[in-house]
């Protein structure tokens, strides 16, 4: 296997940009941080790591995926209507505001929706992705290339430094 170019079980750093169609700007990597994944482990898109297959440090490339490759189609099912009452009367629902529903039974459960519309008796939630319907538009540069360690292989994911996950 070649250690030189982006492929399977190798630690890829990259430094991207997100882009949407209209060409706004939706995320970008840390400037001081670029992002590191172990590739073949689907721990990013499976399309996007089929198109960064190959490439070497200092390689730039463009990338779009189309939603189904993301965050899925849009789903009107995923858009619900609640009665206002069964949150409490203090609670204020920006409309386009992102929200988090923690769960009473599962604290670890969160669901994020976002605002779409707020009345005196009922409020309409988005619980698509934000980005979901999307088509993704990344700038991607390859900054570095390691072979993953044992315990990385073994986890399926990168390791930092920190030792942190
Ligand atoms: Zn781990």
């Amino acid at each position: 296997m070649l250690r030189d170019e982006v492929g399977q079980d190798l630690v890829v750093g990259i430094e991207y940009v997100l882009r949407l169609d209209d060409g706004e700007e939706v995320d970008r990597s840390d400037a001081d941080e670029p992002l590191q994944y172990l590739h073949g482990r689907k721990n990013i898109f499976p399309s996007l790591e089929r198109e960064l297959s190959g490439l070497s440090v200092g390689d730039t490339k463009d990338i779009v995926l189309s939603p189904e490759e993301a965050y899925g189609a849009r789903d009107s099912e995923n858009i619900v209507e609640y009665e206002r009452n069964l949150f409490p009367a203090e609670f204020e629902f920006v409309v386009g505001s992102l929200l988090e529903l923690r769960d009473p039974d599962d604290a670890d459960h969160v669901q994020t929706a976002i605002v779409r519309a707020s009345g005196s008796d009922t409020v309409t939630l988005d619980f698509n992705h934000p980005l979901a319907g999307e088509t993704l538009h990344f700038s991607v540069k390859v900054v570095s290339l390691r072979p993953a360690t044992q315990e990385e292989l073994a986890h399926g994911h990168v390791h930092l430094a920190q030792g942190g996950h």
